[in-house]
């Protein structure tokens, strides 16, 4: 147990925001605290085990949220050291520049934000190099500029996927290499050298990795930072609210309950919640007090508002031709990011997912399933499946929202089908080309297992947007330090910041903050 007493920062939750900035402030010699509601994960078979992970649900928070009707639901969302990148496929990628300014969907306009691309390229590189991002730069033509290579090479193709590669290329496609957090050293022929932490397995998108070679937050922030004797962690530790002092510019206590039972008040001269965009949304909330009614940073009333996702669609196609891939995640395709010849307004982006086994499509097959496929059985399916994950902007609407219940259960009220248009399209862009890249569309398990409880409101795992950045105190919670308007040493560093959320996996694009707010941070407290 820690000892009450006063650190220069805490940062609640441990994740890819909050890991990350204090990975980053360790060096500082700073008192850094860190306050993480789960534990650490157990590290067992189960880790890998389809079953475990995707039909029981073995790690997922053992909690309910509410929807706009009432009804509950079990949020995708994974509470430990190192949050949700624990489970994360580890696809880094960069916004695009055009993300950054304002851009016209189908569905409405996606706002600009208040710093450009080339403000935060310097934190991306900097954040691909420390969590060992595996790439290419230059090979997406939809990618804006980057300052340095990634320090790794990219995950080389397996047969079938560069066959993939090279049939998509043959279509005046741009498919490059998807760039990817492990920590691999491949031979000339991609497989792992002997010394190799990553053993190029198929279980990176989804799974705990057992042998700790994925870079997750535990792994690549929080344990290199805890070797720091002016950085500490409590696990097990609940942050219920904040209260702040008379002037109520102030948080002067984190008010959090224990593994134990016991609630101690921490406090520090800088506050940072990274608590996960809901979460986070949803402590700022249960901090009203007499000079916040409306909750913490919460004069412009759009704490909580704004909730983001992505428009997500998994689709299984059958290859002809068996796919004995393993490590699948190795190829995106973004030529239709943007728009497409036949529509002006963007689409999304494609990416390969994990590699589908048997139990996973078994456990997502409609029960009628067996008779509509009776000559191709789930492991023969599997052997067959190419897997894809397609990626469309969803849009900030205000009523779009987290809110707290009188009991203080959340209540996630979402519109899912607002801008779905464009993966639409995108999904039909691609199915039109099934036929000349070998394969066809398996109309059986068109939502995958990720989907099937993907497009749903419970698909919350790229939750962002509940606590936007900007210029406006008016329109906006925090400023472009991610500083709270209101408050003068409160900061929220995590997906929670996005005004807008792009076509891409968010992940990056918080850690590259968390640097920048990092080195805010240390200046601000030097
Ligand atoms: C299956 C899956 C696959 C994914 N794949 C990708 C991918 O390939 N690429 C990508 O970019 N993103 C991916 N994501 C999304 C990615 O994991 C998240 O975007 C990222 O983890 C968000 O970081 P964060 O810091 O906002 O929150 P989290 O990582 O969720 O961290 C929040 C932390 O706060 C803790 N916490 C919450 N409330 C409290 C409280 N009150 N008190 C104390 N602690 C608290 C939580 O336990 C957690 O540790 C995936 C997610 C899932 C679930
Ligand atoms: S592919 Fe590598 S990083 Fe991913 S789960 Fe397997 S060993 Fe871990």
């Amino acid at each position: 147990m820690v000892e009450e007493q006063h650190y220069d920062v805490i940062v609640i939750g441990t994740g890819a925001g909050g890991g990350t900035l204090a990975h980053r402030l360790a060096p500082t010699g700073k008192k850094v605290l860190l306050l993480e509601r789960g534990d650490y994960l157990p590290r067992e078979r189960d880790n890998w085990d389809s079953t475990a992970v995707f039909v029981q649900g073995k790690y997922r928070a053992p909690e309910f949220w509410l929807d706009q009707h009432g009804d509950q639901f079990p949020p995708e969302v994974n509470y430990y050291v190192g949050g949700n990148t624990k489970f994360y496929g580890a696809a880094l990628f960069r916004l695009r520049p055009q993300d950054f300014g304002e851009l016209r969907h189908h569905g409405g306009i996606s706002p600009a934000w208040p710093i450009r691309y080339e403000d935060l390229e310097p934190y991306y590189t900097e954040a691909e190099h420390l969590y060992l991002v595996h790439g290419a730069h230059g090979e997406d033509p939809s990618e804006g500029a980057a300052s340095a290579p990634y320090r790794f090479p990219a995950v080389e193709h397996e047969p079938r996927i560069q066959q993939l590669s090279d049939d998509l290329e043959k279509q005046g496609l741009h498919p490059f290499h998807l760039p990817i957090g492990v920590n691999l050293t491949q031979d000339e022929h991609g497989q792992p050298t002997h010394a190799s932490a990553c053993i190029r397995c198929d279980r990176v998108d989804g799974f705990p990795c057992l042998v700790q070679s994925k870079s997750d937050a535990q792994v690549i922030c929080v344990d290199p930072a805890l070797r720091h004797d002016n950085v500490q962690m409590v696990t097990n530790a609940y942050v219920e609210r904040l209260e702040t002092d008379s002037s109520g510019r102030t948080v002067k206590a984190v008010v959090t309950r224990l593994g134990d039972g016991s609630t101690v008040r921490f406090n520090a001269d800088v506050v940072v919640v990274s608590c996960g965009a809901v979460n986070s949304a949803a402590l700022l909330l249960r901090s009203a007090n007499d000079q916040h009614p409306n909750g913490l940073a919460n004069s412009s009333d759009v704490v909580g508002r704004n909730y983001l996702r992505h428009n997500n669609l998994a689709l299984m196609a059958v290859s002809k031709e068996p796919n004995p891939t393993v490590f699948q995640k190795t190829l995106a395709l973004n030529d239709w990011y943007l728009g497409s010849d036949d529509w002006d307004y963007p689409l999304g982006g494609i990416q390969m997912l994990g590699k589908s086994d048997a139990e996973q499509i078994r456990a997502n097959a409609p029960p009628w399933a067996g008779k509509v496929s009776p000559k191709m059985p789930f492991e023969e399916l599997a052997h067959h499946a190419i897997d894809f994950w397609l990626c469309g902007e969803d849009l900030p609407m205000p009523e779009n929202r987290v809110t707290l219940e009188k009991d203080g259960q959340i209540r996630l009220t979402l519109d899912e089908k607002h801008n779905a248009e464009g993966v639409k399209r995108l999904r039909h862009t691609l199915e039109g080309m099934l036929g000349k890249l070998g394969m066809e569309e398996h109309h059986l398990l068109d939502h995958s297992i990720f989907m099937h409880k993907g497009m749903p409101i419970g698909a919350t795992a790229h939750q962002a947007g509940t606590v936007r950045f900007g210029a406006d105190p008016a329109s906006s919670a925090l400023d472009v330090n991610c500083k709270a308007h209101d408050l003068d040493n409160l900061y929220v560093v995590d997906t929670s910041f996005f005004p807008s959320i792009g076509a891409v996996n968010p992940s990056l694009t918080a850690i590259a903050m968390a640097l920048r707010v990092a080195d805010h941070l240390a200046e601000r407290l030097r």
